[in-house]
């Protein structure tokens, strides 16, 4: 990758500029950016913003856009807060090394098909928090067209979901063949499914099956599951075909329900 022009802004304020005034790349890790762009007029690198933080606001969890995917693998906050679904969703992307650098930021805004980050994300109903301050639901931005430039500075997610994830991979640290996530709140459930190979979605039919029930049985669970096969649409790439994920889908999710209710 060429970069032409390379900024570390120290504010927000600055960063916003330059990305929605100037026309310039935000820089999360780097990691994805590197594989994929040849050459770039100028890139904003949001390391010195001081966005890489995961702190207790009281009702929810808010976590840093520069937030490292082995930060929130390791988090005792998120772990306390959420068991062990987000060390799930993260430990097994790449390596530790590539682990250190891949940022939460990066990984949403890019909406990547393959992201364990943003299914794990969509199951827990994240908030996105944008430089100005203005927040949306993971659901509406995935859905959006990607038409403007933005500044993500992070997320928020409310406190007292239980969650659990799965994923599928031909090999450890390969990318997902399919990923799915489960979580409930006390009052309802989120049903996500990634990779499919396109990005994560939920599964709105499928959730309602299960209704308030904290426990689903496994009879309930798997029905649970097949709905959602039945609901989402699958692809076919390298990794695997359409048939494969649409099989495999109520196995992960299955597993998720049953874990959350445990
Ligand atoms: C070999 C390999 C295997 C991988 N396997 C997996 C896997 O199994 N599962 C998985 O989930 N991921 C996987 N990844 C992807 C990895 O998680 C990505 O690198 C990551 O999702 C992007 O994060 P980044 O910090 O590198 O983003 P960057 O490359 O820095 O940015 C990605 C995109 O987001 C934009 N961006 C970054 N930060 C912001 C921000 N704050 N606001 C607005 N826009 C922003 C950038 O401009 C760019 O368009 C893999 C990557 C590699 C190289």
């Amino acid at each position: 990758m060429v970069i032409r022009r390379y900024e570390r802004p120290v504010t927000l304020d600055e960063a916003a500029a330059l990305i929605l005034e100037e026309g310039g790349l935000p820089l999360g890790g780097g990691v994805w950016t590197a594989l994929n762009t040849r050459s770039v007029g100028l890139a904003v690198d949001l390391s010195r913003l001081g966005i890489d933080r995961i702190e207790d606001q009281g009702d929810a969890i808010a976590i840093g856009a520069m937030t490292t995917a082995r930060s929130l693998e390791l988090s005792v906050l998120l772990a306390r807060e959420f068991g062990g679904v987000f060390a799930s969703a993260t430990g097994h992307i790449v390596g530790v090394q590539l682990r250190n650098v891949i940022t939460l930021g990066g990984s949403v805004a890019g909406k990547y098909g393959f992201s364990d980050l943003v299914t794990l994300l969509l199951a827990l109903d994240a908030r996105l928090i944008f430089h100005n301050g203005s927040a949306i639901g993971i659901e509406e931005f995935l859905l959006a067209p990607r038409d403007k430039p933005f500044l993500l500075t992070g997320v928020t997610v409310k406190k007292g979901r239980a969650a659990a994830y799965q994923s599928l991979r031909v090999t450890a640290n390969d990318f997902p063949v399919l990923n799915a996530c489960a979580s409930f709140d006390g009052e309802g459930w989120r049903l996500a499914v990634g990779s499919r190979p396109a990005a994560a979605r939920l599964c709105p039919q499928a959730a309602s099956h299960l209704g308030a029930d904290p426990a689903p049985d496994p009879g309930a669970a798997g029905r649970s599951g097949a709905q959602a096969a039945e609901e989402l649409t699958f692809g076919d790439d390298l990794r695997s075909g359409a048939e494969y994920r649409r099989t495999i889908c109520p196995v992960l999710l299955e597993r998720a329900i049953l874990e959350v209710s445990r």
